[in-house]
């Protein structure tokens, strides 16, 4: 077994919502490239995406949505419309081809579960997902698509895995967290800075599930300019706990790298 899988396509760059949009698939892109100079690929990890079909995102997302963004895509979707479904917004505007974009990142995360549940590697890591403000049917924040909740989904349907979901993006994950909020059998932690002044507002301690799924939701809201000591303290102590609470199968991580101090949209103070 491999230790680890990188998931990779140039075809990332076909996420783009405009020139001058903050989501920019180039990190992805300047990721790769450092990767590379620095030797740290062996022949064989480095693995490319599929697509995902329309049934498998639709494991989460409803399919009238998935048919406004197909839509909105092809320059077919009435503005007021894509509105109501969180499509063409100043956050998630719309763009030619975004389906087709969306769906291969979300193959991107169905590729590397794949990898790890069939054994044919320990970990598996697509910088192109990570997708966590996606909702049922509606776009928020840069996501159209939720990959992770789609892939999360998938693992139980196909694999019969119990996922514990662990996102450490600056902000709160919160379309994968309310996609599952109602259930046991999946468990979402999120530690991200605080909803008081940072989109998407969500994430307090006291969300905590409902129903069945009333304490499998976990959330960690750090202050403004937490730094790397309080930060990994709160992450080794709240993930070992979570992990031996749950038992997982397997982990499914987010770790978007928006906590860095240069960040210019969120105000942790990691390095
Ligand atoms: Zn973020």
């Amino acid at each position: 077994m491999r230790d680890s899988v990188f998931v990779y396509s140039p075809s990332y760059q076909t996420y783009q919502f405009h020139q001058d949009h903050p989501f920019n698939q180039q990190r992805v892109l300047l990721t790769y490239d450092l990767l590379q100079a620095a030797d740290a690929f062996d022949d064989g990890d480095i693995v490319t995406p599929r697509t995902a079909t329309k049934e498998e995102l639709a494991l989460v997302h409803t399919e009238d949505y998935i048919q406004a963004v197909e839509l909105a895509g092809a320059g077919r979707l009435p503005a007021a419309e894509g509105e109501s479904y969180g499509l063409g917004t100043e956050d998630t505007p719309v763009f030619a081809g975004m389906h087709e974009a969306a769906s291969l990142l979300v193959g991107g995360t169905l590729t590397a579960a794949d990898y790890v549940m069939t054994g044919q590697a320990r970990h598996a890591c697509n910088l192109g997902g990570g997708l966590h403000h996606g909702f049922r049917g509606r776009a928020s924040g840069f996501c159209i698509y939720n990959d992770s909740a789609v892939a999360i989904q998938y693992i139980q349907k196909n694999y019969g895995a119990k996922v514990l979901y662990i996102d450490t993006d600056a902000h709160h994950g919160d379309g994968v967290q309310f996609t599952f909020y109602d259930r046991s059998d999946v468990c979402t932690v999120s530690f991200h800075e605080t909803g008081r002044y940072l989109f998407p507002g969500t994430g307090q301690v006291l969300e905590k599930g409902s129903g069945q799924g009333y304490g499998y939701s976990f959330n960690i809201p750090l202050d403004a300019f937490t730094e790397d000591d309080s930060f990994l303290h709160a992450y080794k102590t709240a993930a070992s706990e979570i992990a031996a609470f749950f038992k997982p199968d397997v982990i499914l991580t987010q770790n978007g790298a928006d906590a860095h101090y240069y960040d210019p949209l969120t105000h942790l103070s990691n390095t």
